[in-house]
């Protein structure tokens, strides 16, 4: 690999990645480093709302004007990590009505179209809903996927030239004068270090910024905000289904694919890596989803898990739901005097765009580069585009996945896991979590890709202990009786727990 590039980015969620592609379609030499896989942070654990705004027009009107912006070309220009379900607000009877005027005013001001819909109607179509609903809207909202976004964002800048790494760790950085100039990297695969030279890192490390910064000895205020989503195996409500309320735990459905994800809570952590969901945590969302879904108790319950907002309070100002969702874009030199780092903090997976927009702007400049941003006017395409196969080729038939798109999923890739292949594919993401479809994956690449025994171990063991880790929370009804088969198939006739599969850490 080439050495010295122009500009580092760190950081493969939608920020980082949206960054790298502005970056080569100015033509800006880059690299992109992500210690996990691309999405793995907060870009795949978050809700998959591609916002209209309508949810901040109250309280945070400026973050909602940047949404409907967004959402408007995020829907042309990637479609195919975007479904337009289309979003609906509904006020029950036990809502406050007053709060239904201001938020009419926020959406009118801010240029979000609302429809509204007479409840009798909208029971027909939706007929989940709770009888008790009083006043309903359409929006704008739709579905978006963040793990093809990423990659979808990164796969167009590699075409222009620019450089991805996975699973590589910046763990220093090279200062020279009170400028930065390089970064020391970690491959987590192989273990080996190395310096890359450059003249300018951004740091798109979202609730990791903060620890990333430090490591330059710098000092910002990233809040690390811990919300559970849970996932139903079935699309509950057509539209994306939202509580006409001020912002608040458990309020909002977006359908996804084959299931539906529900969520969301917001609790401060100081620890970025907080990422697992409870009981109490998961029976408290419930209790509060049925005011809007009465049914959703029996509901079958697939996997719970958690993200973390990074939220950025300069002066240490709001927490939680009170926080801006407003992005921030600090220039050390003016914080501390260190040249050559900016970081890009805040905001949300909708305004990613926007985020890298004001990122690229700032450090061409600072490169003598002259080249707008073009991003809302270039498409972005998915790397595993779903694929039409004979019914009896799929070998995830959850999610309709085929041998050719597990072939796409790992084109060009020396390593790889089943996780990997499942951000790219939905392999796994559905009713059964993996139950049919990990060892069917695993004997097509043994076979395809040659693979040592022990490698192929490797791939089963990982993707089903990855598996388990989010079904634990939600083990009961009928997600209980699945996992009983899932241990009968995997401990029973496979002896999963004395395989004997290769040990290279992740
Ligand atoms: C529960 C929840 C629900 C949400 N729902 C929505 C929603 O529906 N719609 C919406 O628009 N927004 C939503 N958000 C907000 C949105 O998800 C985030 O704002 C957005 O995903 C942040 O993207 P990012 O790229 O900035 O950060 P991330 O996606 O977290 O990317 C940062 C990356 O940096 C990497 N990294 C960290 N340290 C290092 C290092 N030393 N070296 C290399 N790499 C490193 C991490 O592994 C990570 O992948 C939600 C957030 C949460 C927590």
């Amino acid at each position: 690999m080439n050495n010295k590039v122009q500009v580092v980015v760190i950081g493969g969620g939608a920020t980082g990645t949206g960054i790298l592609r502005d970056l080569a379609l100015r033509g800006i030499d880059c690299l992109l480093v992500e210690q996990n896989d691309l999405a793995t942070g907060t870009s795949g654990r978050f809700h998959g709302l591609l916002h209209s705004g309508a949810r901040y027009v109250v309280k945070d009107l400026h973050s909602a004007e940047e949404c409907i912006q967004e959402n408007k070309i995020l829907k042309q220009i990637a479609p195919d990590c975007i479904e337009d379900t289309g979003g609906m607000f509904i006020a029950t009877k036990n809502d406050d009505p007053g709060y239904i005027d201001k938020w009419l005013a926020g959406c009118a001001q801010a240029g979000i179209e609302t429809k509204e819909i007479s409840p009798t109607e909208l029971l027909k179509e939706e007929p989940a809903l709770t009888p008790d609903v009083v006043k309903a809207y359409f929006v704008p909202d739709a579905a978006v996927d963040g793990f093809t976004l990423a990659a979808a964002n990164v796969l167009s800048a590699q075409k222009l030239g620019a450089m991805a790494r996975n699973y590589t760790k910046v763990i220093g950085f090279k200062l020279e004068k009170n400028k930065v100039c390089g970064v020391y990297l970690k491959d987590k695969y192989t273990g080996k270090e190395e310096l890359v030279e450059c003249q300018y890192v951004i740091n798109a490390g979202g609730a990791w910024a903060g620890q990333i910064a430090g490591l330059a000895g710098q000092n910002i205020n990233v809040n690390p905000d811990k919300g559970v989503l849970v996932i139903f195996n079935h699309r509950i409500t057509n539209r994306v289904l939202n509580h006409l309320r001020p912002p608040g735990d458990g309020d909002i459905f977006v359908p996804h694919g084959s299931v539906t994800v529900f969520g969301t809570t917001s609790k401060v952590t100081n620890n970025p890596d907080d990422t697992e969901a409870t009981l109490e945590e998961v029976l408290e969302l419930l209790a509060e989803g049925s005011n809007l879904i009465p049914d959703l108790k029996n509901m079958r319950l697939i996997r719970a898990f958690a993200g973390v907002r990074p939220l950025y309070q300069p002066d240490g100002g709001q927490l939680g739901r009170e926080a801006t969702r407003d992005f921030t874009l600090i220039d050390h030199s003016q914080l501390t005097g260190l040249e050559g780092l900016v970081s890009v903090v805040g905001g949300k997976l909708t305004t990613y765009r926007l985020m890298a927009k004001a990122a690229v702007d700032f450090v061409a400049e600072k490169l003598g580069v002259d080249k707008p941003c073009i991003t809302h006017q270039e498409m972005i395409y998915a790397p595993v585009p779903k694929n039409g196969a004979k019914p009896g080729e799929y070998l995830c038939q959850c999610e309709m996945v085929s041998k050719k798109m597990l072939d796409q999923s790992i084109e060009g890739k020396g390593h790889f896991s089943l996780s990997d292949v499942r951000r790219l594919t939905r392999l796994g993401m559905g009713p059964c979590q993996g139950t049919f479809c990990t060892f069917r994956a695993t004997g097509y690449y043994h076979q395809s890709r040659n693979l040592k025994v022990t490698e192929a171990n490797k791939l089963l063991k990982d993707h089903i202990e990855e598996r388990w880790k989010g079904s634990k929370p939600v083990l009961w009804g009928q997600q209980a009786q699945e996992t009983q088969l899932t241990r009968g198939i995997y401990l029973g006739l496979l002896n999963l727990e004395r395989l004997e599969s290769d040990n290279n850490e992740l």
